[in-house]
């Protein structure tokens, strides 16, 4: 457990960023809380870093890219007066009335948490997978789709997250095969169609990526059709993981309420957890809409939820203090 430090809390600590940090920054900031936001040190920003163009983010007719629309929020938190720390978490205390957060830089203690760790990818769990982490097994065709310009590539996934990738690979490689375990997409309707008429990418329906081949880099896949079980060498120079995302909550596993696939539990519509005092928002929570816009919305309703939690324990030390008087 964290130790005890001595100073005064703070009103409020948000772990995260990404929309729903960010956003629960700006309305914490603007009622006043200064929140201490531990936006994380390399995914500072959360999976809209690595996303190209957003079309449906409101507010912005011609699209804002994924990096753009996080720092304009990032600044917008800034200005009102949030503190925002480029580091990780590594220990939570959140039970007692003073919550606990260790950092790999520091030791902060505040009268109210905002959770907002959103998700990690999801991986396939093949034993090369790993090994093959960046020398041609990705999961961020923006960060790495260049070094496989001209070449060929395949995609593994069905959903908005790979036909994305899929379509933005077609730009810089020769061929894309998305590789998809059934028969049907899951992505919206405007990302499969223009993935289905892109002339680069071929789909390889109802199939399943059984191996990755490669001493130092990725050579070829071992595709599995899964009906009939027989499989086929694809040659490809990378592989781009797009299978969705899991929640990231384990820091807090054994003190806050999580589902059986490790979403946070709150108490909907609003954004408390079991815990008095700990909010959580984002991706931590959702697995229905998990869009950029919904995520900076519960970010606002968890901002909102700790001023009213915070002003209610401003009553009740000040109704202890007049008794005391
Ligand atoms: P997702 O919608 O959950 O799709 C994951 C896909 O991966 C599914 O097709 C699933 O197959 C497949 N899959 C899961 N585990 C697998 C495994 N072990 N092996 C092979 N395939 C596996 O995840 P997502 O695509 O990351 O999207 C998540 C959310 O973000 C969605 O709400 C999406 O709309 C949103 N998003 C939006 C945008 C955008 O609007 N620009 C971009 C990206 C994501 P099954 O279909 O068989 O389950």
């Amino acid at each position: 457990m964290v130790e005890p430090t001595a100073s005064e809390p703070r009103e409020l600590i948000i772990i995260g960023s990404g929309p729903a940090g960010y956003t629960a920054a700006v309305y914490a900031a603007r009622a006043g809380l200064a929140p201490l936001v531990l936006e994380g040190a390399l995914e500072a920003g959360g999976s809209l870093m690595t996303t190209t163009e957003v079309e449906n983010y409101p507010g912005f007719s011609s699209g804002v890219d994924g990096p753009t629309l996080m720092s304009e929020m990032r600044a917008q938190a800034e200005r009102f007066g949030a503190e925002i720390l480029p580091e990780d978490v590594v220990e939570v205390d959140l039970i007692g009335h003073v919550k606990r957060v260790r950092s790999t830089d520091g030791e902060y203690t505040a009268k109210a948490v905002v959770l907002a760790t959103g998700s990690g990818y999801r991986k396939l769990g093949l034993s090369d997978e790993e090994r093959l982490s960046g020398s041609g097994v990705s999961w961020c065709a923006t960060c790495d789709g260049y070094f496989f310009k001209d070449r060929e590539v395949a995609v593994v996934g069905g959903g908005d997250s790979a036909l994305e990738e899929a379509t933005f690979l077609a730009r810089l490689v020769s061929k894309v095969t998305l590789v998809h375990r059934r028969d049907a997409l899951r992505g919206s309707r405007i990302m499969q169609e223009r993935a289905e008429n892109d002339p680069k990418i071929e789909f390889a329906w109802r199939t399943e990526v059984a191996g990755i081949d490669g001493e130092d880099e990725v050579e070829g896949l071992t595709l599995r059709d899964v009906d009939s079980g027989q499989t086929r060498r694809l040659s490809v120079a990378a592989l781009f993981v797009a299978i969705g995302h899991d929640p990231r909550s384990e820091l807090f596993r054994g003190q806050v309420d999580l589902d059986d696939a490790g979403y946070v539990l709150v108490d909907a519509p609003t954004t408390r957890t079991n815990l008095p005092g700990v909010f959580a928002c984002g991706d931590l929570v959702d697995h229905s809409y998990r869009q950029a816009i919904t995520a900076a919305g519960s970010g606002c309703a968890a901002a909102l939820d700790a001023e009213r939690f915070l002003a209610d324990v401003r009553d009740v030390d000040a109704r202890a203090a007049a008794t005391t008087a």
